[in-house]
């Protein structure tokens, strides 16, 4: 498995994550200004808002494990299962390539 398609395929998904992120952002951000006259459209912004900080709240916990994921490679602990320290296994990693954990550990 080529660790530098790995670390490429990464930074990719990073810069995706946080280019969604700084939209959902403007997104909360605009909707705070802008309150709409009529009250069914209110209550439909509302469910929108929370849709959108749902979103928000999950890219930015896979933002963290894609930058933890980063650091491993640069540490040379990729590979390996943070917790029992057991190759990860190529076929998992190349499913989710930010996994920090076995698939015993992350079942556990
Ligand atoms: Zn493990």
């Amino acid at each position: 498995m080529n660790l530098h398609d790995i670390k490429a395929q990464l930074l990719t998904v990073k810069a995706e994550m946080e280019a969604r992120l700084l939209r959902t952002h403007k997104h909360i951000h605009l909707k705070d200004e802008a309150v709409s006259p009529n009250f069914h459209e209110q209550v439909v912004e509302r469910e929108d808002d929370e849709i959108v900080h749902a979103l928000d709240m999950e890219g930015r916990k896979e933002l963290e494990q894609i930058n933890r994921a980063l650091q491993r490679l640069e540490a040379g602990h990729y590979l390996n299962c943070g917790r029992c320290g057991q190759p990860i296994g190529e076929q998992r990693l190349i499913a989710v390539p930010y996994t920090e954990f076995c698939i015993k550990c992350a079942g556990a």
